[in-house]
């Protein structure tokens, strides 16, 4: 079994704590690997060893830090199927996706290669008589990320690529479900010419991100993760005088009109829901069909799902693999159980799909007749679970999107280009498709979501 050590200082640093936790393949439920999860002293380390980096960093040119974040996007597109089979080994997800993941990862490298146009300050002549004002850009010292396990690259990508392009020195706790991936980007960043110590890796749990988060020496962080976290995140690390940036959990919502195309929308609701095995946060997790579209639009999806190719990510023909853990897959199994008690449908039962060996599978389940009174609905449940709640009007779909307390994304499904047009200017959310089901924007517009998202 292999030991998963923290990488701080530019370089492999075996935990000293005694603490580690378990890190599964999940595709056959064995345990492969052993993290170790650092202490508060660890974590001190790892600051150290930033803010010794930080000085230095801050001061090489910018043309320096760009030199070396074009080195590190080459090196990440040189070793995609690295990364995309590090993702799949402990996280589960098919190698196709994992490399969609890398090429996400890759743009917003590309987008720091590009940051030092967004780096300019400003200048004005003559504010007073002989006298010029100007506004400099400057990093903020130590900074850290906090990571969940659904993006294993991506994520911690999204922040470590801006954040020392800009010159400050960074510290990444990753998810402990699948740690393995921060040591390759960490491998990578040295190669490409990142100094040691301006990125260093401390795995672990609550204790080392409640260390962060109360740290002295860390000036910003940056949270990705669920909700609850990310509002404990959030208030904690504000209280400590940190800037902190906290993006949660999700309840996507995708509206289908009377007059949308009902393949187009069902392919889109199969592959938006259950890709991924629905561990995304932009997943389509409610389906609102308006009107006389919901009958002939819940045959086209659960006609779909027998066909679905769920197994191992590795295998070519795999379209969903498992999900993380057996935890967890117990966990999401157990809402298709509720939504029964609660008067869902169950128009398809996941669990009854079976599988050989010990790999954290289930099966894809739709759930209809599903109202906003239920768990199903309220609760977040990460795992390949759509529910349909039917609608009469586009109000009444309009209005379920904006009471929901989360925003992260949603979509419509229509024909009609002015009620496509007026529902991104309806709904409270931070992302919005039109006829595409995950509006994930590019690199170089901002991603977030509003409310409790
Ligand atoms: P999580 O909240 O359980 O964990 C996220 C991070 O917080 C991990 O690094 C974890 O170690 C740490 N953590 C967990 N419990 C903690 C505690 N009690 N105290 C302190 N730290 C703790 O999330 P997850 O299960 O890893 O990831 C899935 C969640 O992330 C989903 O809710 C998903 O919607 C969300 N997510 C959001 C976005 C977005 O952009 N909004 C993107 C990806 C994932």
């Amino acid at each position: 079994m292999k030991r998963i050590p923290h990488w701080i200082g530019g370089k492999v640093t075996p935990g000293t704590s005694g603490r580690t936790g378990p890190v599964y393949d999940p595709a056959t439920g064995a345990q492969t690997g052993e993290v170790d999860l650092a202490s508060v002293e660890e974590v001190d380390a790892a600051v150290e060893e930033a803010t010794g980096a930080f000085h230095a960093w801050r001061s090489a040119s910018l043309s320096q830090r760009t030199e070396v974040l074009f080195r590190f996007r080459e090196l990440v597109d040189r070793h995609r199927a690295d990364l995309a089979a590090a993702i799949t080994a402990e996280h589960g997800k098919v190698l196709s996706d994992a490399g969609g993941e890398v090429a996400r990862a890759l743009e917003v490298v590309e987008f720091a290669c590009g940051l030092a146009d967004h780096l300019k300050g400003s200048y004005s002549e003559q504010v007073s008589t002989g006298i010029d004002v100007y506004s400099i850009r400057q990093p903020l010292g130590v900074v850290a990320g906090i990571t969940p396990f659904n993006f294993p690259v991506m994520v911690p990508l999204w922040m470590v690529s801006n954040a020392i392009a800009c010159g400050n020195a960074f510290v990444l706790k990753p998810s402990e479900k699948d740690p393995s991936p921060s040591l390759l980007l960490g491998e990578l960043l040295a190669e490409a010419g990142v100094p040691d110590g301006v990125f260093n890796v401390v795995h672990g749990d609550r204790v080392a991100v409640n260390a962060i988060l109360e740290h002295p020496g860390i000036a910003a962080v940056s949270f990705v993760g669920s909700t609850p976290i990310a509002k404990h995140v959030y208030q904690t690390g504000t209280r400590a005088g940190k800037r902190v940036q906290a993006l949660g959990g999700a309840k996507n919502h995708m509206v289908v009109l009377p007059d949308a195309d009902v393949d187009a929308a069902a392919d889109a609701a199969v592959s938006a829901a259950y890709g991924s095995a629905g561990e995304r946060c932009m997943a389509i997790s409610v389906v609102v069909a308006v009107g006389d579209v919901a009958d002939p639009l819940v045959a086209a999806i659960s006609s779909r799902l027998p066909k679905l190719r769920i197994g191992p990510g590795t295998d070519p023909d795999s379209e969903m693999g498992p999900l993380v853990t057996g935890e967890h897959r117990d966990k999401v199994a157990g809402y298709v159980n509720r939504g029964y008690d609660e008067g869902a449908t169950i128009v398809v039962d996941g669990r009854q799909r079976t599988f050989e060996g010990d790999g954290f599978f289930l099966g894809a389940s739709l759930l209809d007749n599903v109202t906003t009174d239920m768990d199903v609905y309220r609760d977040e449940i990460f795992g390949p679970v759509l529910s349909v709640v039917r609608a009469a009007s586009y109000e009444e779909a309009v209005r379920l999107v904006d009471e929901n307390p989360y925003g992260n994304g949603t979509a419509i499904f229509t024909r009609d280009g002015g009620a496509a047009r007026r529902f991104q200017f309806d709904v409270q959310a931070g992302m919005v498709g039109v006829n595409v089901p995950i509006p994930v924007p590019v690199a170089s517009f901002s991603f977030g979501g509003w409310k409790s998202s």
